[in-house]
């Protein structure tokens, strides 16, 4: 099937073969011909199926068709709802790349970025609005939007969009929309309470039902940071404020460093938490509770506290300390771009872990690309044999020190023959 087949205009044919799209994907050629002809549709697609141009196209398409070029300023007739920031900037971005030469003109709406600024855009007009909730309401309360012309609704990741609270808000949003509408609803999965939600807001929907894509190491971009480490916190503030991550799991070796880490972004205005294996059960169940939902941008954790952790499509996971073993680090990065999304896994490599980085591309059989510039003076990631500290003589003469003098180097490498200790531990040496 190609997209012609699909029953779109020059306009977007041209967009689409602009952006070298060959095939349409299966839930485009399910979903466009159904928007297109006005039905409600419920569509169960993750991210990397397609899906934003699966419901971007006909949209765009609709709203064209009978678009009033004379209408000053432009009104607001598509809104769609998504629940990050991240999420709002791809949606909008594919907003412009397939309606670019279409005379519709969009606007983003979301939290963090200036309001008045948004304001000063909302007022001058336009056709299509992409909005995480919190910061649309605030908008609507202030009276610096009308929804009262929406034609289309979309609310897209509407499973995360319950994850993360914001049903109250969007159930607010749509109180003031016109009920005549086309409305959307797009979601990874399909729980009971997004069929309940389905139920409320579409009206004889159609439904759409994609095949799961599995996760490859393809949608999660590594990088590895070669920095020294004294400057390694610096630069993980750095990354998350000028990237403005939403949410990021940072693993570090032990326990100790985790909590220092905790505090150390939040002294450079980072919400942080931390989990790890001397915190209640109650306490990590609220840390974690934290991050899903968003109150917290930065959760730091040790290998072992954080295996299990039930987290889906996380964009961001850090190795602020390598992992002592190898596999770790396909866990650790196992965690991003899950169901299909796209994902980062960072690595801030210290020379005295060269090694370690080295053993995980021994057993990765391929390098993992470098940053090309950190911002700092460039550090060499070569293996050097580190040397072998001895340890200081009251501990080395310890009986039951489990360790001996050789592994009490921090990132040493252990001498051959000598197993390396079970990672996730804290060691009881200080350097
Ligand atoms: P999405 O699921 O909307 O996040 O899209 C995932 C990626 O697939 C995006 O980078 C799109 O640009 C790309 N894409 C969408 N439709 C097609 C298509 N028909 N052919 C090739 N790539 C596509």
């Amino acid at each position: 099937m190609s997209f012609e087949q699909l029953g779109l205009t020059d306009e977007l044919l041209k967009a689409v073969a602009e952006q070298g799209y060959i095939t349409p994907t299966p839930v485009q050629q399910k979903a466009i011909p159904l928007i297109l002809e006005g039905r409600d549709v419920l569509a169960g697609a993750q991210t990397g199926t397609g899906k934003t141009a699966s419901f971007t196209l006909p949209l765009l398409q609709r709203l064209a068709e009978n678009s009033d070029p004379h209408q000053k300023p432009r009104r607001v007739r598509a809104l769609i709802l998504v629940p990050t920031r991240e999420l709002a900037a791809q949606v909008y971005e594919s907003v412009l790349t397939y309606g670019k030469h279409l005379p519709l003109h969009a606007e983003t709406v979301v939290g963090g970025a200036s309001i008045s600024v948004q304001t000063r855009q909302l007022r001058r007009g336009c056709d299509i609005v992409v909005a995480t909730p919190g910061r649309l309401l605030d908008h609507l309360q202030q009276r610096n939007i009308n929804l009262s012309n929406v034609e289309i609704l979309v609310l897209d990741e509407a499973d995360r969009m319950l994850d993360m609270g914001f049903m109250p808000d969007v159930r607010q949003i749509m109180s003031l929309i016109p009920k005549q509408r086309q409305s959307l609803l797009f979601s990874a999965t399909v729980p009971d309470a997004i069929k309940t939600l389905a139920a409320s807001v579409l009206n004889n929907p159609a439904a759409v039902e994609v095949a799961k894509q599995n996760a490859t190491a393809d949608n999660v971009s590594e990088r590895v940071y070669g920095i020294h480490r004294e400057y390694k916190r610096e630069l993980l503030s750095y990354l998350i404020g000028s990237n403005n991550w939403q949410q990021v799991l940072v693993f570090v070796r032990t326990k100790h460093g985790a909590d220092r880490l905790e505090k150390q972004l939040i002294e450079d205005g980072i919400r942080t938490t931390a989990l790890h294996g001397d915190k209640t059960q109650g306490a990590r169940n609220k840390a974690l509770e934290y991050f899903k939902s968003g109150k917290v941008t930065a959760l730091v954790a040790t290998d072992i506290a954080a295996r299990g952790l039930d987290i889906d499509e996380l964009p961001h996971v850090v190795n602020f300390d390598m992992p002592q073993v190898p596999e770790d680090y396909i866990h650790r990065i196992g965690r991003t771009g899950r169901a299909g999304s796209n994902g980062q896994a960072l690595s801030l490599v210290c020379p005295e872990e060269a090694w370690l980085l080295a053993e995980i591309e021994k057993l990765l059989k391929r390098q993992i690309p470098r940053a090309a510039d950190t911002g700092y003076e460039p550090v060499s990631l070569k293996v050097i044999d580190a040397p072998r500290k001895k340890a200081p003589d009251h501990i080395a003469g310890k009986k039951d020190y489990r360790h001996t003098k050789k592994n009490t180097t921090r990132g040493a490498k252990p001498a051959q023959g000598e197993k390396r200790k079970p990672h996730g531990e804290q060691r009881k040496v200080k350097k």
